[in-house]
C-alpha cells in the first residue's frame, strides 16, 4: 500500500472544535514497552458550532486502543491511521464523558515526540502534535482544559503539570488548575535528583523551584537556577506578570529534538541548556542557558495563559516570547552587544530563509507538517516585528497594549488579529498596513539616495520586496527607519529620529544644517530590511570611528570588511590598509566594551560572504571565499600584531572565573585577538592557552585554533581523554574538528568521526554536533567533489525513519543550493532527489525537500 500524497492544512479552513472540553483526567501505568494510558474527558457541545457533530479525536499510529466508552457505555470503534471517530448518533445530547484505555510503547519511540525514553527515564514532548501519540484527544491548541494526572511507576520521581496533589509508594498525582491545550502536557518519571530553591512572588506566593537532573549533575545547575529567579523577577518588574502555581519544575533530558519546552509548571530542557560549569560550558553556553530559561519561563504568560488559536498563529507566542527574552538579556548584559548578536543570527538564518525556496510569512497560510514551521521566520522575524511595533507606538503605548492583551485574552487561544487589535485599541493607531509584516514573506530591500542644497539634506527611500514562493506581488509595508546625522567633524547634529516609510517611495527633509551631514541610517537595526546605499569605504571608516549609535558603528565596520573581502575574493584585490587601521583603532579604544570590540573584530563568515556575492549578482566560489577570508585574517594578524599581542597579554585573567558579561567580554576579545595571531605565530599561543586554560571557553577556543594551525593531533586526543564521560563536552569535540582546519579535509574528517564509537547518531545533540558542524563549514560542505553532500544526504536518509523532525530540519543545509554554480547545483539536486525517493520518506522531510526542489536555479 502506498501513502496518499499528504494534503496541506490551510489557515482559511479553520473552524472551532465542535465540543468544549471541561476536564481531563489521565492515569498512566508506566512500563517501557507497554504503558497503559487511561483517559476520561468531559465534553460538552460547543455553542460556536451548533448542530450534532461526530466526535473526532486525534491519535497516531502507535496507539493500541484497548477500550473506549461514552458515559460508561462501551463503544465499538476502530481507529484509523490518524485518529478515531465516534458517530454523532452514538453520543448523548449535552455533556458526556469519553473514556479510553490505550497501550503505547515508549521504549520503541525514537521520534522523541509523545512519550519516550531517554537514558532510562520517561519523558514527553507534545508540541506541536505529540499528545496524539499518548492518547486519543482533540490535539489542537484551541481546545483548553484543566488536567488531573495520576502516574504509577517504580521510578522514584514522578512529575507532571501543575501542583502536586497526592503521592505514595509507586504513585503520584498532579493537578493543574489552569486550563491548557494538550501540547503543554508533560510527564517525567525517572531516577532523578533535585537542586532546589525558592522564589516569593511580589504578591507573596512562595514558589518551590526545582531543577531535576541525573545524579552527578547537581553541581552544574546553579547558573540555570539563578537565571530562573532573575527571569521571574524581571517578568514581574517589566511586564507585571507573576507566576501562578506553587511549584516550578525544570527537567534536563539528554535526548531532545528542540532546545526546551514550556509545559505548564514542568519545563523540559535539552540538557545542554541547563547544565553548566566553568570547566564544561563556554560563555556562549552560559548566555544561552540564561536566555532559554527566561524564554520558557516567559511562555507561562505568553503561550500558556494566552495560547494560539491554531498553529498558523505560532508567532503569536514565539515572536513575542523571543522578543521578551531578547529584552531580558539586554537588561542583564550589554544591550548593544545583544542587539548585534541578534541581528547576526537573524541575517544568518532568517534572511537566508526569506531569500530561498523555504520563504514563508511570519504567519504562514498553509503547511503539510507543522513541525517544519518552527523556523527563524516565525521566531526571530516574529520578534523583529514586535520590536518594530514597539518603536512605532513608543514604550508607553507598548506597555498599555500589553496590559490590555493580558486583561482581554487571559485564558484564550488568540490570533494575530487579536494581538494587533489590542495595539489599535490601546494606542488608536491603524495597523492594517502594518499587518503585512505577518502576512507577506520576503525581506524588503530599501534603497536610499540623498541630496544636499542650501542647508537642506534630503533622504529618499524606495522599498521593494522580491517575490517569494506563492507570493509575487508585495505591496509596500510600514518600515520604521531610525536615522541620525553627523557633522563631518564627527559631532551628532540630528539625534536619532524614527522615519516611517509607508509608500513605495518617500522623501524626508532635514533643514537648517550648516554643512552636508554624514547619515547614520537604520540605527539599532530598526527594521528587518536590507539597506541598499551607494557609499565608499572612507565613509564607512568614518562611521566606524564616530557613529554614536553602537549598532551602526559596528555595522559600518562590518560593511567595510565585507566590501574589502568581496573585492579580494571576486577581483583579486589586496587587503585594505584602511580597514586594518580602522580595526586597530577599535581594538585600542578602551572606552569601548571588550565584548563590543570583539564583535567588531570578527570578520564576516563565509556563508555571509557567499550571500553578499550572490546579492551582487556573482556566483560564489566557496574555496575562493575561504582563501580570501584567510588572507585578510593573516594580513590583520601581521598588520596589527603589536596591538593584538598587547591586548592578548593584557586580558589574561587571574581572577576567579565568573560567567558574567564583563569577564565573558574580556575572554571574547582575547579569543578574537588569538584568531588573528594564530595565523602568524603558527599556533604557539593557542598551545600555551590550551595547556593552561581553566575554563571551557578558552579551552575550546584554543583547541579550535590549534586545529586551524594544523597542530591539533595531541590536543584533540587529550581533550577527548579528559572529557570522555561528559556528553555535552564530547559534542563540542566533534564540532570543533569539523568547523576548524583545512576545509578540503572536512568530508573525510566527518566520515572518520561518524565511525567513532562515541558517535551516538540517534541522539539529536550528537547528530547535530557532527552533521550540523559539517554543514556549517561552508567551504568544506560545498567542496567541489560533492563528497560532503553525498555523505550528508546518506545520513539524512538513515536518520529519517528514526527521527523525522530532526532530519527535516537538517535538510535546510541545502536551502541555498540555487546560489551556486551549475556543477554544484547538479550535485545538490541529485542528493535532494535521492532523499525525495527514499523508501518510506517521512511527511516532514518530504515537504522540505519538495519545497527546495521546486526552487528555480538562478
Ligand atoms: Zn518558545
Amino acid at each position: 500500500m502506498k501513502d496518499a500524497t499528504p494534503q496541506p492544512v490551510l489557515l482559511a479552513d479553520y473552524q472551532p472544535y465542535p465540543f468544549v472540553v471541561n476536564e481531563v483526567a489521565l492515569a498512566f501505568r508506566l512500563s517501557p514497552s507497554a504503558t497503559r494510558v487511561l483517559s476520561r474527558i468531559l465534553l460538552a457541545p460547543n455553542p460556536e458550532r451548533p448542530g450534532r457533530h461526530d466526535l473526532r479525536l486525534d491519535g497516531g499510529g502507535g496507539l493500541k486502543l484497548i477500550r473506549a466508552a461514552v458515559n460508561g457505555r462501551m463503544l465499538d470503534v476502530t481507529p484509523d491511521a490518524e485518529g478515531v471517530t465516534v458517530a454523532a448518533a452514538d453520543l448523548p445530547e449535552g455533556d458526556f464523558a469519553f473514556e479510553a484505555e490505550v497501550e503505547i510503547n515508549p521504549a520503541a519511540n525514537t521520534t522523541l515526540e509523545g512519550l519516550y525514553m531517554s537514558g532510562g527515564m520517561y519523558c514527553t514532548q507534545c508540541e506541536a502534535q505529540g499528545f496524539r501519540h499518548i492518547t486519543f484527544y482533540p490535539d489542537r491548541p484551541d481546545v483548553m482544559a484543566p488536567f488531573r494526572v495520576h502516574v504509577e511507576s517504580d521510578m522514584p520521581v514522578l512529575l507532571s503539570n501543575g501542583n502536586p496533589s497526592g503521592s505514595g509508594k509507586g504513585w503520584a498525582e498532579w493537578t493543574d488548575p489552569w486550563k491548557k491545550p494538550a501540547y503543554l502536557f508533560a510527564l517525567v518519571a525517572g531516577d532523578l535528583v533535585a537542586v532546589r530553591d525558592r522564589f516569593t512572588t511580589k504578591s507573596g506566593r512562595a514558589v518551590d523551584l526545582a531543577i531535576w537532573v541525573r545524579k552527578g549533575d547537581e553541581d552544574r545547575c546553579a547558573y540555570a537556577m539563578d537565571s530562573l529567579k532573575r527571569s521571574m523577577k524581571w517578568d514581574e518588574d517589566v511586564y507585571g506578570r507573576e507566576y501562578d502555581l506553587d511549584v516550578f519544575n525544570i527537567v534536563a533530558v539528554d535526548d531532545f529534538n528542540m532546545g526546551a519546552m514550556e509545559n505548564k509548571g514542568l519545563n523540559i530542557f535539552n540538557s545542554k541548556l541547563v547544565l553548566a560549569s566553568p570547566e564544561t560550558a563556554t560563555d556562549g553556553d552560559f548566555e544561552r542557558i540564561e536566555s532559554v530559561i527566561a524564554h520558557e519561563y516567559f511562555h507561562n504568560w505568553t503561550g500558556n495563559r494566552i495560547t494560539c488559536r491554531d498553529w498558523f498563529q505560532l508567532c503569536l507566542k514565539e515572536g513575542l516570547t523571543v522578543f521578551r527574552d531578547q529584552s531580558f538579556t539586554s537588561d542583564m548584559r550589554s544591550a548593544p552587544v545583544k542587539r548585534i548578536d541578534d541581528v547576526l543570527t537573524l541575517r544568518a538564518r532568517q534572511f537566508r530563509e526569506d531569500m530561498g525556496p523555504l520563504a514563508h510569512p511570519v504567519r504562514p497560510e498553509s503547511y503539510i507538517e507543522i513541525n517544519n514551521f518552527y523556523t527563524a521566520t516565525v521566531y526571530e522575524k516574529g520578534a523583529e516585528v514586535i520590536g518594530m511595533l514597539k518603536r512605532l507606538v513608543g514604550d508607553e503605548g507598548y506597555r498599555k497594549a500589553l496590559d490590555l492583551y493580558f486583561d482581554r485574552h487571559d485564558g484564550d487561544a488568540a490570533t494575530i488579529e487579536d494581538w494587533l487589535k489590542v495595539f489599535e485599541d490601546a494606542t488608536g493607531r491603524d495597523l492594517a498596513q502594518f499587518k503585512r509584516w505577518y502576512t507577506d514573506a520576503g525581506t524588503p530591500r530599501v534603497h536610499v539616495s540623498e541630496a544636499w542644497s542650501d542647508g537642506t539634506y534630503t533622504l529618499t527611500f524606495h522599498q521593494k520586496t522580491p517575490p517569494t514562493p506563492g507570493q509575487d506581488k508585495k505591496p509596500p509595508r510600514v518600515i520604521p527607519i531610525a536615522v541620525g546625522l553627523l557633522n563631518p567633524n564627527g559631532d551628532e547634529v540630528v539625534p536619532t529620529t524614527v522615519l516611517e516609510l509607508t509608500e513605495p517611495s518617500q522623501s524626508f527633509r532635514f533643514d537648517g544644517l550648516a554643512s552636508r551631514p554624514v547619515p547614520s541610517i537604520l540605527r539599532g537595526f530598526s527594521a528587518p530590511v536590507v539597506l541598499e546605499r551607494a557609499t565608499d569605504q572612507a565613509e564607512r571608516a568614518f562611521l566606524l570611528a564616530h557613529d554614536t549609535d553602537p549598532f551602526n558603528k559596528w555595522e559600518a565596520g562590518r560593511a567595510l570588511s565585507k566590501d574589502v573581502l568581496t573585492g579580494m575574493i571576486a577581483e583579486g584585490r589586496e587587503p585594505s590598509r584602511r580597514l586594518i587601521e580602522a580595526l586597530g583603532a577599535v581594538l585600542r579604544d578602551e572606552s569601548l566594551d571588550p565584548a563590543f570590540r570583539a564583535l567588531c573584530l570578527r570578520l564576516p563568515g563565509e556563508e555571509d560572504l557567499a550571500q553578499a556575492l550572490a546579492d551582487a549578482g556573482r556566483v560564489p566560489d566557496p574555496a575562493a571565499i575561504h582563501a580570501g577570508r584567510e588572507a585578510l585574517a593573516r594580513a590583520i594578524g601581521t598588520g596589527l600584531s603589536g596591538d593584538l599581542s598587547a591586548t592578548y597579554a593584557a586580558l589574561e585573567s587571574r581572577a576567579p572565573f565568573s560567567p558574567d558579561a564583563a569577564q565573558a567580554g574580556g575572554r571574547a576579545l582575547r579569543l578574537a585577538c588569538l584568531a588573528f595571531l594564530n595565523r602568524v605565530d603558527g599556533g604557539d599561543r593557542a598551545k600555551a592557552l590550551f595547556d593552561s586554560a581553566n575554563n571551557m571557553t578558552e579551552s575550546a577556543g584554543a583547541l579550535g585554533a590549534l586545529i586551524d594551525a594544523e597542530r591539533g593531533g595531541a590536543a584533540v586526543a587529550a581533550f577527548h581523554a579528559r572529557w570522555k564521560d561528559v556528553r555535552l563536552v564530547i559534542d563540542k569535540w566533534f564540532t570543533l574538528q569539523l568547523v576548524h582546519g583545512n576545509p578540503a579535509g572536512a568530508a573525510a574528517t566527518a566520515r572518520r568521526l561518524a565511525d567513532h564509537p562515541d558517535f551516538d547518531w540517534k541522539n539529536p545533540n550528537r547528530f547535530r554536533a557532527l552533521m550540523g558542524a559539517l554543514a556549517a563549514n561552508h567551504a568544506g560542505f560545498h567542496d567541489a567533489s560533492g563528497d560532503a553532500y553525498r555523505f550528508y544526504a546518506d545520513w539524512l536518509i538513515r536518520l529519517d525513519p528514526v527521527n523525522p523532525q530532526t532530519t527535516a530540519r537538517m535538510t535546510t543545509a541545502f536551502e541555498t543550493w540555487t546560489r551556486y554554480d551549475a556543477d554544484r547545483q547538479a550535485l545538490i539536486r541529485d542528493e535532494l532527489q535521492r532523499i525525495a525517493a527514499a523508501q518510506g520518506l517521512s511527511r516532514n522531510t518530504g515537504e522540505m525537500v519538495g519545497r527546495m526542489l521546486a526552487a528555480k536555479p538562478a
